[in-house]
Formats: structure tokens, C-alpha cells, sequence
């Protein structure tokens, strides 16, 4: 998500444009990319998405203000939805319709009854967690903005005591058939319903609390119990927290998408934990106990004589929990890092000229073979 594109570079209109520019473009764009055009094609249905996660922000005033204030992060960490065309009070049929002359209009979307139960739409919710949270698991409380039925109507969009109507025009159905000359003689297209919008029912008297729509949006606390073990780019799912249904629909899911923050001294591969220990010369040459940070605390580790710099160590067990596997962890691996000193005053400097010339090859055995390797190469 990183290269996220502007949303106004998406829909190819200036800063300060109108509504109504808005849509003219967003109307433009979706015909080149409607998934519907262009079956099977990867590339346009990321474009229309990305179209509408734009047009889904900068249609609604509030959203647009908060990402004309702070930008992504404005719109961000509310979860997006994957927008239907009954979210912008438009279908979708009617801009195929302009498209192909009116062809369009039985696409399979439209077919469907419109008071069918639909399912809510899904949502995502970024959350950035320490190294620490997610090695061992935490519970956060977040709050999502989620679209539901009405509370006061419960989905019917119209006021307490009263029932919306069978829309009169197309009994319901939501669509209406027209005839239309074409080149090859008469031909029957359905299209939306103008009288019911398509809905196939009319609200006489509108609820007050949703004027008619019979959608709220709300706010709901969720906690959230992050197990131990998850790592970056894992999602967590909470089944039915997404967007409400319709008519009846069951809700959407909820996916928490983690992302871990780098963490100074650790770094993690899967269920391993990596880091590196600097570790004297004297240490190096003599072996001996060091101590050994991990994310459980400090351990000590015996180093053997003669370690080389770049020698790796394992402790067994010492990185992070395994997911869902009480007990299991994954290693820890210490690279040693071996520190020359330096600043050396007279005296110390006499002890490693002495302590030099009682070194032979034996002690140095990667030099020794190195200068073998040498010689070799100009007798051959
Ligand atoms: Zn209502
Ligand atoms: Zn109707």
C-alpha cells in the first residue's frame, strides 16, 4: 500500500473540483474499467477498485475534508469498504447503459431482486503493532465506522407505524422492460425502475432517523485479542463486525491486517529471532561465557575458544511463540560480532608485539592456507 496513488490523480480532477465533476469523472473512468467490460482482467478490476476506494472518500464531504487535511491517514484506520453502486445513489447499469445505448441493462446484477438478502460488505482495519505486542500477543480496543441498517426503521427506510409500498410502476421487481428500435428491429431492455429507484418499494412517509434510506453509520468500539505469535501482513478476522446486510443479509466481516514496527535490536523471520553481539577480541580468541539479550531476557551462552567473527550461535526455543502452538517457539540466532580494539596506549600495545611473535601458523590456519594458496598460483 505504500505507492498508493492520490485520490484525485485516481479520478483525474483538480483539488478544489465539485461535486458534480466528481461524479462526471468517476462516471468516465468506471466505463474504462468496469469489470463487467473487461472480464477477467486483473489490471482493471485493481483500477475500478482503486476508483472506488477514491470516489468512496472524496464523494462524501467529511471524508474528503479529513483527506484533504491529513491524507491517506485521515480516511485510514476507519477501514475501507468495497463500495457498491448503491452507495453512491447511482447503478452501475446506468452507466453501461449510457455506454452500449441502453444494451446493458439486464446485466446480472440487475437481474437479481432487489429485495433479496444481500450480504454487507467486508472491511479492513490496519493495525501497527511493537515487536513485543506481536511476539507475545496483546488486546487492543479500536474503533470502526461501519454502515448498518437503520436502528429506528430496521432497514425499511420508512416512519415508525408505517410500511413502505410495492412500488406501483414496476410491482416490485425494480425494473422496468422497454421496447427500442435498433438496427436489427425491436428489442426488450430492462432497466431500473425510475419511480422506485430501482428498490422495488416505495417509502411514503420516510423514517426520520435515516430520512428514508434506511442506513445509519455508527461507531462501535471492538476489542481485539491479538494472539501471540502473529506476524506482519497476517490478517485476523472478525466475522460479522463488516458492514451490515440488506434486507435481512447477513453482515460482512471485519479483517485486521497487522503490520509489525521494526524494533531496535531484534529482527524477526518467521518464528526465528535474529541479532548480533559484539564480542571482544580477548572473548573471541579465549572462549567463554557472554550474556545474550532475547526476547524472553537475557541468557548466558558459553562461546568456544577461537570463535571467528561472523560465527553464528543458536539458542534453541528462545524466539518467538509459534501461533496458536502453546509451548512452540522458534529460535533464536546471535551473530557475533568480533570488536578490534582500538586507542591502545604503549604498554598494551608492547604485550601484542610480544604476544605476535609467538604466533606461528598453527594459530592463524585461514592465513596460513591463504599464502599457501598464493604461492600456489605463481609456481603452477
Ligand atoms: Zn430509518
Ligand atoms: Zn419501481
Amino acid at each position: 500500500m505504500a505507492d498508493k496513488r492520490d485520490y484525485y490523480e485516481v479520478l483525474g480532477v483538480a483539488k478544489n473540483c465539485g461535486e458534480d465533476e466528481l461524479k462526471k469523472a468517476y462516471r468516465k473512468k468506471a466505463k474504462e474499467c468496469h469489470p463487467d467490460l473487461h472480464p477477467g482482467d486483473k489490471q482493471a478490476e485493481e483500477q475500478f477498485k482503486e476508483l472506488n476506494e477514491a470516489y468512496g472518500v472524496l464523494s462524501d464531504p467529511e471524508k474528503r475534508q479529513q483527506y484533504d487535511r491529513f491524507g491517506f491517514a485521515g480516511v485510514d484506520g476507519q477501514g475501507f469498504r468495497d463500495f457498491n453502486a448503491a452507495d453512491f445513489g447511482f447503478d452501475f447499469s446506468d452507466i453501461l447503459n449510457t455506454f452500449f445505448g441502453g444494451g446493458f441493462g439486464g446485466g446480472a446484477s440487475m437481474r437479481r431482486n432487489p429485495n433479496a438478502p444481500r450480504r454487507g460488505s467486508d472491511m479492513k482495519y490496519r493495525m501497527t503493532l511493537s515487536f513485543m505486542e506481536a511476539a507475545f500477543g496483546t488486546t487492543r480496543e479500536i474503533t470502526i465506522t461501519r454502515e448498518e441498517n437503520c436502528h429506528t426503521c430496521h432497514g425499511s427506510g420508512a416512519r415508525a407505524g408505517t410500511v413502505p409500498e410495492t412500488c406501483p410502476v414496476c410491482h416490485g421487481s425494480g425494473m422496468v422492460q422497454q421496447q427500442q428500435q435498433t438496427l436489427f428491429g425491436v428489442s426488450i431492455v430492462n432497466r431500473p425502475c425510475d419511480n422506485c429507484g430501482g428498490r422495488g418499494k416505495v417509502v411514503q412517509e420516510p423514517c426520520e432517523s435515516c430520512r428514508g434510506s434506511g442506513r445509519q453509520t455508527i461507531r462501535k468500539k471492538l476489542e481485539i485479542k491479538v494472539p501471540a505469535g502473529i506476524d506482519s501482513m497476517e490478517m485476523l478476522t472478525l466475522r460479522g463486525e463488516g458492514e451490515g446486510g440488506y434486507n435481512g443479509g447477513n453482515p460482512g466481516d471485519l479483517y485486521v491486517e497487522i503490520t509489525i514496527k521494526p524494533h531496535k535490536l531484534f529482527e524477526r523471520h518467521g518464528y526465528n529471532t535474529y541479532c548480533t553481539v559484539p564480542i571482544t577480541f580477548t572473548q573471541a580468541a579465549l572462549g567463554g561465557e557472554i550474556e545474550v539479550p532475547t526476547i524472553h531476557g537475557p541468557e548466558n551462552f558459553t562461546i568456544r575458544e577461537g570463535t571467528q567473527p561472523g560465527d553464528t550461535i543458536t539458542l534453541r526455543n528462545k524466539g518467538i511463540p509459534v501461533i496458536n502452538r502453546p509451548g512452540q517457539f522458534g529460535d533464536q540466532i546471535v551473530t557475533l560480532h568480533l570488536e578490534v580494539p582500538s586507542k591502545l596506549n604503549d604498554e598494551q600495545k608492547e604485550i601484542l608485539r610480544q604476544f605476535e611473535q609467538t604466533c606461528d601458523e598453527q594459530n592463524y590456519r585461514k592465513r596460513g592456507s591463504f599464502f599457501q594458496k598464493l604461492k600456489d598460483l605463481f609456481t603452477d
